[in-house]
């Protein structure tokens, strides 16, 4: 390929094809021809509610006014995930955006803390998080320079069209057609144009494929292979359903375990989407969706959805003239909210690979390698969930508590158990978190780092009361959520800057 990119063709638009429309068109608009081809018969996956904070720097980037992004799509503010039944039966803790207690220059805070809860001085690790106490306390309110840091809960459909009204702002074309054929250059084997059902052939000097499970293009038309995690990650299948609202929204997604799968309740300002992932190998459909319907509240607004997944990663996210983004790249289960924040780096990272002229094949590699490494910790990040556990009450927790995981991951769980440590990996994404829901799920360090043995017992105290002070005095100011959002959103309450 030796020209440079003037067309870009967008395959798919559900909340990849619409988030990378927007984001193409808004930033580099001006230099490219952008055509979007969805299928409204095919329709999209439905679920993808639920958000980690980086979405907060994506809209950010794009200039999108929150409170019309959150009235337009039901949003409600998330500021963690509550995990229920996870580590035991009985057993919560959350997972809460931020920084947990204050870090020095030798360790972090659960050094301390570990020696602080073996002296009987120290609360629960939850209880020096500032977003963990927001979140138990239902509270919200924006804080200067992201003071609390959050992410949001949305109504997919509703997202995918606000950013279809944003990018038509911006040139976006839109096509309704099903694509048939990918053409592809005889020669090279670059793609060439999407023949739609219609007879149109829609041509372009580089195409993103956002089709979904179906990979038209990065795997159906390019042949990428795909790396197949289920041997980590049992689950294969949910069932989604949505119901209607029948209490004030949490700032907090659930996750709540059950036999042989765990629920999530996402919800949004007037309905909350609910569903089961389960391993196939442990549950039925019939069983997982009756599982379900008992334990929703409110009435439901939709017919249960069955949808079937494969975990895993794309081999190659970009490959010739494709990109691949959102759920052709590859999936790994929702359990903590990563997906959308995947099809935003795959977006981003491109921006910023985006070719000046030719296509560079040491360009692409490094994307590539730069894009399997983020996965990668991502999937151990999610693994972990599963392994450390005390629960044995099913076959299926007794699987996962013996299962072999990746030698990453298991490095990381010994360190952690034997010295405290958890060392970030270049720019990974989850840091806090691993300590959060290590302890959470009850993997307890055997030592802590010799440096806190030259506190005073005394001053220990004061350190750890006086972070769960500032803490709780901040709390106390905070909102309710619910009458934030609706303060927020008349614009009768104005967010500092
Ligand atoms: P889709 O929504 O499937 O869109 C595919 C698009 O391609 C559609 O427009 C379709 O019409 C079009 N298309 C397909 N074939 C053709 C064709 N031949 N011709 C023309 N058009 C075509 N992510 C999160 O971040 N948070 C969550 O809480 C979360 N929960 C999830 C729960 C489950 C059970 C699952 C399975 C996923 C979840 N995800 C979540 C992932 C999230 O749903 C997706 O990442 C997100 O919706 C993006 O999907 P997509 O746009 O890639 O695919």
């Amino acid at each position: 390929m030796s020209e440079s990119i003037k067309k870009v063709v967008i395959a798919g638009g559900g909340t990849a094809g619409w988030m990378a429309a927007a984001a193409l068109s808004k930033l580099m608009g001006s230099q490219l021809e952008i055509t979007l081809v969805e299928s409204e018969s095919i329709g999209t996956i439905g679920v993808g509610e639920a958000t980690i904070p980086t979405l907060v720097f994506f809209h950010r980037l794009l200039g999108i006014d929150e409170a019309e992004f959150l009235r337009e799509t039901q949003g409600t503010y998330k500021l963690g995930i509550r995990f229920e039944n996870w580590r035991d039966v009985g057993k919560d803790y959350t997972h809460a955006f931020g920084v947990t207690g204050k870090d020095c220059w030798a360790c972090g805070f659960q050094h301390f803390w570990l020696r602080g809860r073996k002296m009987g001085i120290a609360g629960d690790f939850g209880e020096y998080c500032l977003e963990r106490r927001a979140a138990e306390e239902h509270k919200f309110t924006h804080l200067p320079k992201i003071g609390l840091n959050y992410a949001f809960h949305l109504d997919a459909s509703r997202y995918a069209a606000y950013l279809r009204k944003f990018s038509e702002k911006f040139g976006v074309k839109r096509v309704e057609g099903k694509i048939d054929l990918v053409q592809l250059h005889p020669e090279n084997g670059f793609i060439r144009g999407l023949k739609l059902d219609s007879g149109q052939v829609i041509d372009g000097d580089f195409f993103i494929d956002c089709t979904g499970m179906r990979a038209m293009l990065i795997e159906k038309a390019l042949h990428t292979g795909f790396e197949s995690w289920s041997h980590w990650l049992p689950c294969d299948s949910a069932v989604a359903v949505q119901t209607e609202a029948v209490e004030e929204p949490v700032p907090f997604t659930r996750s709540i375990a059950r036999e042989s799968a765990w629920q999530w309740r996402i919800p949004l300002q007037t309905r909350v989407g609910n569903g089961l992932v389960y391993a196939s190998s442990y549950q039925s459909d019939e069983s997982a969706c009756e599982q379900l319907l008992e334990n929703v509240e409110g009435n439901t607004l939709i017919e249960p959805r069955l949808i079937k997944f494969q975990t895993g990663r794309r081999r190659k996210q970009w490959h010739k003239n494709c990109l691949a983004v959102g759920l052709s790249s590859g999936f790994l289960e929702p359990l903590e909210s990563t997906s959308i924040h995947l099809i935003q780096q795959n977006i981003v990272r491109f921006l910023r690979f985006f070719p000046q002229s030719e296509i560079h094949q040491c360009e692409v590699d490094e994307f590539n390698r730069q894009c399997e490494f983020d996965m990668d910790r991502i999937r151990d990040f999610i693994i972990l969930h599963y392994k450390v556990t005390d629960r044995s009450d099913t076959e299926f927790w007794r699987h996962c508590s013996q299962m072999e995981v990746p030698d990453s991951l298991a490095a990381k769980i010994d360190m952690f158990r034997e010295t405290g440590h958890v060392f970030r990996e270049a720019n990974e994404l989850f840091v806090d978190s691993w300590q959060q829901v290590m302890l959470g799920q009850g993997l307890e360090p055997e030592r802590y780092h010799p440096l806190v043995d030259s506190m005073s017992e005394h001053e220990l105290t004061e350190f750890l009361q006086h972070i769960r002070t500032n803490v709780d005095n901040t709390v106390a100011k905070l909102h309710g959520h619910n009458e934030y959002l609706k303060g927020y959103l008349s614009g009768a309450i104005v967010p500092p800057r």
